[in-house]
């Protein structure tokens, strides 16, 4: 029968993953640091803990999913005593070198540790759209993955506490990039024509006919790109860093003579130009950017 879980956070997020939890079967103890927010879970059949002691003490996995690392902190911290000899399931977000000193934490107090990353809003848990990320202690994560799967398909990434944070952060940042230029696409066509009586028009419309199967066949050139990045051979395969900062000129010229700020686009073309003159080929593609940003370090 389905093992004993601990769910420490009931916001929107831990509501949700302590519903998961209960709807397979699972035995849940709840706590929340403000309790009323545990009355519905108790509804449906959780326990309600007195303390986050008595909740780590309830069940050998203890999954926590609060705003950030300093408030799992200040939540577990007069549980403490009790984690030894339990599983702590960390799905708060924050950075690798948070959970890194998390993971180091909790293994000083002989729990074994997971750090997690949910790829999914609290609607999605529980079915199969809801990804979850996790590296961590791979024995524990043998041990409760028939429980963690519950959540939404997980992926274990490895042994470093840092990973799922990394990967978690990096497919954020990847969509905040999509979204970006999507806000940037939409205020050009928005933008009253300027002087050369070009029209704007439905955002709707575009984004329905043209950037969305634009966008989805783009998404296409990503594998050819990621393989140069780990080759370090950048040479494109048909679309040159000159040709593509001779353009993007074209792109800062026409949004300012819209109106339309160039904040979310200007810094791509500083650092192709940075890209260039640190030694990049005009035959090399985007993919020598990597390095470019990298260079960042320190
Ligand atoms: P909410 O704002 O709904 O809930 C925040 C939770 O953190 C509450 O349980 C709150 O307790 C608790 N909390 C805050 N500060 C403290 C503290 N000092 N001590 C103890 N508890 C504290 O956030 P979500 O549930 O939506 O998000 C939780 C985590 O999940 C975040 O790290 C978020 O980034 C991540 N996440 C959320 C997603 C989402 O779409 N919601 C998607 C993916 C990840 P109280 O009720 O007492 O205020």
């Amino acid at each position: 029968s389905p093992a004993p879980v601990t769910v420490v956070g009931l916001g929107d997020m831990g509501t949700a993953l302590a519903r998961a939890f209960l709807t397979a079967g699972h035995p849940v103890t709840v706590w929340n640091r403000s309790a009323a927010k545990a009355d519905p879970l108790v509804a449906e059949g959780a326990v309600r803990a007195a303390s986050p002691a008595a909740a780590v003490e309830a069940s050998p996995l203890v999954v926590a999913c609060v705003l950030d690392y300093p408030a799992l902190r200040e939540a577990l911290g007069s549980a403490e005593s009790r984690l030894d000899g339990r599983t702590l399931v960390n799905l708060t977000n924050g950075t690798p070198e948070e959970a890194q000193e998390t993971g180091a934490w909790a293994r000083g107090l002989g729990a074994a540790y997971i750090d997690g990353g949910i790829m999914a809003v609290p609607a999605m848990i529980g079915t199969p759209d809801a990804a979850v990320l996790y590296s961590g202690d791979a024995s524990a994560f043998g041990r409760h993955e028939a429980a963690l799967r519950v959540l939404g398909p997980a992926s274990f990434l490895g042994p470093a506490d840092g990973t799922a944070a990394l990967n978690d952060i990096a497919l954020l940042t990847g969509m905040y990039g999509l979204l970006g230029g999507f806000v940037h696409a939409a205020a050009l066509i928005r933008s009253e024509g300027a002087a050369d009586g070009s029209e704007g028009g439905s955002v709707t419309e575009f984004t329905e006919n043209r950037l969305l199967p634009w966008l989805t066949a783009m998404t296409g050139i990503l594998p050819a790109l990621a393989r140069q990045v780990d080759s370090g051979d950048f040479r494109t395969e048909g679309s040159g860093l000159a040709m593509q900062l001779r353009a993007y000129e074209n792109f800062l010229s026409a949004s300012r003579a819209r109106g339309v700020r160039t904040d979310l686009i200007a810094p791509f073309h500083a650092l192709m130009e940075r890209a260039l003159s640190a030694g990049a080929g005009p035959s090399d593609d985007v993919s020598a950017l990597v390095d470019t940003l990298r260079d960042g370090r320190g």
